[in-house]
């Protein structure tokens, strides 16, 4: 089998891989794209529901974890949501905003890997497709892959192969191993943006409530505590009971923050002060506590929530003969529900993986290594997770961007 040699090799052909394979070649490097599947770019395929949130407008460094919240400042300041939009635009590609600055495809994402590929191949990348990297080494400074279609050597690797979610599609640990390889520290990976579970004691109660939905507001431990490194945001968004959990899009966000062993706080009423709302109903009121809760409620979160604190009895009281100081206690229990989840649903049902190469380790301004000449890292695999709605795509555009900007021809 023939050895070829590249400017660079980039191992990944999804989001930030392709992005960063088609700048690099768009400028006249010979570029390699190598990728283990069969099927190109998946997770672009099965996201936003088959329709790509591809990005986020109102995207800002605030709306990213990592050890080094700074650290994606530069790379989405050289690549905004706006020049991703002109890109799809000038393919043709169809949008609209959906929620809170989140733009989809009018079509399906399809549209978004064909200008993808499209980009690479009017560029000249070479595919090689599926292909497995079966070991690297450094040979007199260049990267040399072995494959299972040859050898291919290359001045600069890239590595792209995003993060663990999903290993049913093919996710791996893959950049992490090799970044391990060349000596580079990495923050502990963790599913994110994944459904909680609780243990099955715990949950009893509530499992009876699987497939409510309601609009919640949501915080983990430790509560409040906002500081520039350690900051505990707060999400307003619906929340979906399910038979083990807690899912839907306030608990996928929760969830990137969450730490094993301690809580989440969940305000079930965030619009409706409840308290104001049971004593303002009380007086001379002949109906039962559960009935008036359900004009503000869901019924059956109405009743399964009285009958978890109280019983039956409390439930079909008369709202007028229950005590003041009841009414206080009930109305606290429903603006912070404390609850400590026992694990996530793991890797299988999770967005993205958050921890990855330890930015540190790079620069932010190219990805490159700083201690492994010509190794980058760029996309999931790097310690910097988005929130749910576009963020993790714009992430990997404009890290994708800022790599195929650096990387050098010879
Ligand atoms: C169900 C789901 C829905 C999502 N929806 C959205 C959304 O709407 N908006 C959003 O912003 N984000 C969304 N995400 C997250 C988003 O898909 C990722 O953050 C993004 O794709 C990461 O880009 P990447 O290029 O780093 O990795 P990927 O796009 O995952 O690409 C990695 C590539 O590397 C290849 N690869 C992996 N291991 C190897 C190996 N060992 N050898 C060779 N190749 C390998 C894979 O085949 C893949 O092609 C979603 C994720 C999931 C799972």
């Amino acid at each position: 089998m023939s050895r070829q040699i590249f400017d660079a090799a980039v191992i990944g052909a999804g989001a930030a891989g392709m992005m960063a394979a088609a700048q690099a070649a768009q400028r006249g490097l010979r570029v390699v794209l190598i990728d283990h599947a069969s099927k190109l770019a998946e997770k672009i395929r099965i996201s936003g529901g088959g329709r790509c949130n591809f990005t986020n407008i109102g995207t800002t460094p605030a709306n990213f974890i990592s050890q080094n919240p700074d650290f994606c400042r530069s790379a989405l300041k050289a690549y905004t949501p706006q020049d991703f939009i002109a890109l799809i635009e000038r393919h043709g590609v169809r949008w609209h905003e959906k929620h809170r600055g989140q733009l989809f495809c009018d079509d399906s994402s399809e549209s978004v890997i064909r200008v993808l590929k499209t980009e690479c191949d009017q560029a000249g990348v070479t595919w090689r497709m599926p292909c497995a990297v079966q070991r690297i080494a450094l040979e007199s400074g260049d990267y040399v892959l072995t494959t299972d279609s040859g050898a291919v050597r290359a001045h600069q690797l890239v590595l792209a192969t995003g993060g663990m979610a999903i290993p049913q599609l093919g996710a791996t640990d893959f950049s992490l191993r090799i970044a391990r390889q060349f000596g580079l520290r990495i923050v502990e990976p963790r599913p994110a943006l994944v459904p909680l579970v609780f243990d099955a004691q715990t949950w009893q109660p509530f499992a009876l409530l699987a497939g409510l939905a309601l609009e919640v507001r949501i915080e983990a431990a430790p509560f409040g505590r906002a500081s520039r490194r350690t900051p505990a945001p707060a999400f307003l968004e619906d929340v979906l009971f399910t038979h083990r959990g807690l899912s839907g899009p306030a608990v996928l966000q929760i969830s990137s923050y969450w730490q094993p062993g301690t809580p989440i706080r969940i305000d079930l009423s965030p619009h409706q002060p409840m308290e104001a709302f049971l004593l303002e109903n009380k007086s001379g009121n002949r109906q039962q506590l559960d009935s008036v809760l359900s004009r503000a409620w869901p019924r059956r979160l109405a009743e399964q929530w009285l009958n978890h604190l109280g019983g039956q009895e409390l439930a079909s009281r008369r709202i007028a003969d229950v005590p003041d100081r009841a009414l206080r206690d009930l109305a606290q229990r429903i603006h912070h529900w404390s609850v400590q989840p026992s694990a996530t649903v793991g890797y299988k049902k999770a967005e993205v993986m958050r921890g990855g190469v330890d930015t540190h380790e790079l620069d932010q301004k190219t990805m490159q290594a700083r201690r492994a000449p010509g190794l980058y890292v760029i996309g999931e695999a790097v310690d910097v997770t988005g929130w749910l709605g576009g963020y993790n795509f714009q992430w990997a555009w404009a890290s994708g961007y800022v790599c195929g900007r650096a990387l050098v021809g010879q």
